[in-house]
């Protein structure tokens, strides 16, 4: 990671801020949209034109099979606004919009998903309450339509036990529909690490924040890529980057479990002295206590194993994504320098063998 001190090159006066003709940057994650893309760009153009500065409209392909790549390419020969990222395979929604913010050069960033759950016609409300002076805006649900139950239970209670866990206030019912300002932004795009729970960073930056409400529509097509296995790796890269509680739990269960059998002790004592005969068996009390504390050791171990495995991951030090086609973007010797760096390397690897 380059080393320069936070925000020195990029502090502007409140002026600028609010400067009347910014450049927006559009943020759009894709993992076999083919079916939405089409009505995606409809609706994202009339936006686009309907906004008063430049626009650049970043799609990043997130390793999609389908025909996805193909209309990015369609959209980017017609349009000059839309400029496209094509990952070498799937690395995941959150590399996707890192890989985004990596390379987008507006002075306002909005992250929105492409099946349209995220209408795009509240990105100009988004951009109001920007105006007013806020950094980061984010767009927080107040309905969710026609989702199912077993999506919407667990993250109810999932985004509620984190605002309870976390070190900061991640605020509840927040996906990653919001607004960057480009100090924001090139803030995250210092964090080296790894797991990016991006609506925990957003909130973790600080700045000016303010929700905008709106009700979460329907999928427009396709099916939801989020599996559940995905949304439980999301959910518990949450709790781990922002919380240590969970590597606490084990040492307080330990005390608690200490203070029982120190209980228990005097109390089997007292038994043995005092009621002569007493039969004291309680086999299935000794196997329960068994299987109980064996659980507890696992589960801390498995614990203890989230934390070391993201350790792991971040020594490794591999790059958060690999590229595999860039078009569309005016000047790429700026952003992204890791990425660069290691296309230059490869390349000269290459010519060596
Ligand atoms: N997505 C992605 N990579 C993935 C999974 C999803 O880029 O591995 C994108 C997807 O194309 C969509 C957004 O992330 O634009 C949200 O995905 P989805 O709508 O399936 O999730 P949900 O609405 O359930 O959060
Ligand atoms: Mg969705």
């Amino acid at each position: 990671m380059t080393n320069f001190p936070l925000l020195s090159n990029h502090q502007r006066t409140n002026h600028e801020v609010m400067a009347p003709s910014p450049q927006y940057s559009l943020i759009i994650p894709v993992f076999n949209e083919e079916k939405s893309i089409p009505e995606l760009y409809r609706r994202m153009q009339q936006v686009m034109d309907s906004l008063d500065g430049t626009v650049e409209l970043i799609l990043v392909n997130d390793g999609s099979s389908d025909r996805t790549l193909s209309l990015l390419r369609e959209l980017q020969a017609q349009d000059s606004r839309v400029c496209y990222l094509s990952f070498a395979r799937n690395f995941g929604h959150q590399v996707a919009v890192s890989a985004g913010l990596n390379y987008a050069r507006g002075l306002v960033v909005v992250i929105l998903d492409a099946d349209l759950q995220d209408p795009p016609e509240l990105i100009p409300e988004l951009i109001d309450r920007w105006r007013e002076g806020y950094q980061v805006v984010y767009a927080q649900r107040t309905k969710r339509h026609q989702e199912s139950w077993s999506k919407r239970l667990p993250a109810y209670i999932f985004y509620r036990v984190l605002k309870n866990l976390a070190d900061v206030d991640i605020p509840t019912d927040t996906g990653d529909f919001c607004l960057l300002d480009r100090m924001v932004v090139d803030v995250l795009n210092e964090m080296p690490e790894r797991d990016r729970y991006l609506r925990g960073l957003r909130s973790w930056v600080g700045f000016q924040q303010t929700a905008v409400f709106y009700e979460r529509d329907p999928r427009y097509a396709g099916e939801v890529k989020y599996t559940f296995g995905k949304s439980l790796t999301l959910a518990i890269n949450g709790l781990v980057s922002f919380s240590k509680i969970p590597l606490r739990l084990s040492t307080y269960i330990g005390l608690a479990a200490s203070i029982a059998a120190i209980f228990m002790g005097i109390l089997i004592l007292y038994w043995r002295l005092q009621i002569p005969g007493s039969p004291l068996t309680g086999f299935a009390t000794i196997m329960i206590g068994i299987f109980f504390l064996g659980a507890v050791q696992l589960v801390s171990i498995g614990i203890l194993g989230e934390y070391v495995g993201r350790i792991y991951e971040q020594v490794k030090g591999r790059p958060l994504y690999i590229l595999s086609e860039v078009a569309g973007f005016k000047s790429l010797e700026k952003y992204a320098p890791d990425q660069e760096k290691f296309r230059e390397k490869y390349k000269e690897e290459s010519k060596e063998k």
